[in-house]
């Protein structure tokens, strides 16, 4: 809690202003009644029409002034608290985008999403009211009680009685209600989960139907938060009624012991509505103080879901010194990789070694689940190897920056995934300061160019958001070109041909291999044919490499290989 509200240090100019004035008003409404007692005591008493004028109009000066310190002090509280949360947000989402996928999968990104949204709302309303009350209550209640025991000090005895008595339901109702703030926050991560997944997964629901299963999953979720915050609230409502209650019991007793005392000429009248006006703010910042000890548990919970993301350590880091021995451009080489995802029981990839050269074309080829992407994913570094060394032109990739790694390499998912924008827009994604000829060139090495063409505004045409509104195939020769227009010194294609025919496969791979004479050229692929006339074809068999040779020495000499051929070509196709 404490170390999340350093943030606030950039802002300590205008939350001092914002404390400054707020106390100046306090004292202006401590103030107040001293003047109310005077017009009563000497004005009305002496039937002073000047003096209740003079005074009358100087209370008007104070409230007003008061008011002005009020509006300012709020406006710097709610600047301050504002920026406060939004440093804080940025802070996060900054951590968040270092997390390795590992993390992301450990938080789940529905709660990522609640933990840097609403959670930094409920310690900005913390910041906000304790700016607000944190000074100014002790200011006014004790300030107040001294005033009370000047004017009248036995009759201030009835505070010693109300005070405890307020302060004990307060406590009672908060003890209540704050162990259930923080359920609410985990059922709002659920209840964003289930929606998040009912609406990306849309069109998968409706082709089967599921909507009604995927509405009560919604009701269910929607209804658990529901519950939980009418139960809370059911609660908290009891303290305003609560405190009103004793508030106006106490006026009750001021005014009638009040009463006995000014009969017996003990008390003056003015001195007893100056009293009152004490016993109300001393009690209001009673209970705008204990609201704060109510809602610092509440927040408390927040800033430990939010400090849980920043306190992460991402797994993948860059090296503190890099080595930058760096010999050649796009020369991969596995040594005896060997790796698992977190928490399987089994490595994904076993004792994988095998190296690419510039200028070559390596095919990875291997049955499903059989390593293909994985081996991918680990070029790039988005998990960390258990063992063995992955080397890019001679240096450990764990020994790189990772934005320089990455900067060697076109990758290309075998999910393709498109950003909304334009045409053009996501193919720059490759790079930034790609020329508009380079762009349409990468498009029609990507063999793209056609059906680009054909939509509506051509590169400016838009791409809905998810890529929704291109086929599969597009996707992928568009997600192609986004590699192609970055001329990495190593491409990687994930099964990025899959979604085409034959016919498409063949051009695009004989068009690449114009621009790709100087890179390192890693396909992974399922068919055959696309793997034919690679250099290199690197047979995976569950996270094995069983083989590695030419088309021809594999099909002489390698049984699995020599089994995936004949399920997929037929005898003239093969000779
Ligand atoms: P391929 O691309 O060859 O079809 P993958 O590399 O995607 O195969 O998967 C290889 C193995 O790793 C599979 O057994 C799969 O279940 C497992 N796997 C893939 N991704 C993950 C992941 N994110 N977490 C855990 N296991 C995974
Ligand atoms: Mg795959």
């Amino acid at each position: 809690m404490l170390k999340i509200l350093r943030e606030l240090k950039p802002f300590r100019f205008q939350v001092v202003a914002a404390l400054i004035l707020v106390i100046i008003r306090s004292l202006t409404d401590l103030y107040l009644p001293t003047l109310t007692a005077d017009i009563v005591n000497k004005g009305i008493v002496n039937g002073d029409t000047q003096f209740i004028l003079r005074t009358g109009g100087l209370m008007l000066a104070v409230a007003a002034f008061g008011g002005i310190c009020s509006v300012a002090s709020n406006y710097f509280a709610s600047r301050s608290s504002m920026g406060f949360a939004r440093n804080l947000r940025t802070k996060v989402f900054a951590h968040v985008e270092k997390f390795s996928l590992y993390e992301f999968d450990k938080f789940g990104t529905a709660s990522l999403i609640t933990r840097t949204t609403n959670d930094v709302t409920q310690i900005q309303m913390m910041v906000l009211m304790g700016m607000r009350m944190m000074v100014t209550a002790p200011v006014m209640s004790i300030g107040g009680l001294i005033l009370a025991i000047s004017k009248d000090a036995k009759l201030s005895l009835i505070f010693a009685v109300a005070l405890p008595l307020l302060f004990s339901f307060i406590t009672f109702v908060g003890r209540k209600g704050s162990p259930l703030f923080r359920a609410i926050q985990t059922k709002l991560d659920t209840l964003n989960l289930v929606l998040r997944e009912r609406l990306t997964g849309m069109r998968v629901i409706r082709a089967f139907s599921r909507e009604d299963y995927e509405k009560k999953r919604f009701e269910t979720a929607n209804r658990d938060y529901t519950d939980s915050a009418i139960r809370v609230h059911r609660i908290m409502s009891m303290m305003m009624p609560g405190m009103m209650m004793v508030m106006n019991l106490t006026t009750i007793a001021i005014v009638w012991f009040g009463g006995i005392r000014i009969s017996y000429g003990e008390m003056m009248t003015g001195d007893l509505m100056a009293f009152i006006q004490y016993g109300t703010h001393i009690m209001f910042s009673m209970f705008g103080l204990s609201m704060i000890f109510v809602m610092i548990p509440r927040a408390a919970a927040s800033a430990n879901r939010i400090n849980e993301v920043l306190e992460t350590v991402p797994s993948i880091s860059d090296p503190e010194t890099a080595n930058t021995e760096e010999q050649g451009h796009g020369h991969v080489e596995f040594r005896n990789v060997t790796f698992s995802y977190p928490g399987a029981e089994r490595p994904a990839l076993r004792n994988v070694s095998f190296s690419a050269g510039p200028g070559e074309v390596t095919a990875i080829i291997g049955g499903t689940g059989s390593g293909k992407s994985t081996l991918s994913s680990i070029l790039l570094r988005f998990y960390d190897i258990d063992s063995g060394s992955i080397l890019v032109d001679g240096v450990d990739i764990r020994e790189m920056p990772q934005a320089r790694l990455r900067e060697k390499i076109g990758y290309v998912p075998q999910q393709a995934v498109l950003f909304s924008g334009t045409v053009a827009d996501n193919i720059r994604f490759g790079r930034e300061e790609a020329t508009e000829a380079e762009i349409a060139h990468a498009v029609e090495v990507a063999q793209a160019a056609d059906f680009v063409k054909s939509m509506p505004d051509g590169f400016n045409s838009l791409i809905a958001q998810g890529g929704t509104n291109v086929s599969g195939g597009q996707k992928q020769r568009l997600s192609i070109a986004r590699a192609l227009v970055r001329r990495p010194e190593i491409y990687i294609f994930d099964d990025s041909f899959s979604a085409l025919d034959f016919k498409t496969d063949a051009r695009l791979r004989a068009a690449l291999k114009g621009e790709t004479t100087e890179a390192s050229v890693i396909i992974v692929a399922q068919r055959v044919s696309t793997v034919m006339d690679a250099d290199r074809i690197v047979v995976l068999d569950d996270g094995e490499v069983v083989g590695i040779g030419t088309h021809r020495e594999l099909l002489a000499s390698n049984p699995v290989y020599q089994e995936i051929v004949a399920s997929q070509l037929t005898e003239e196709e093969i000779a």
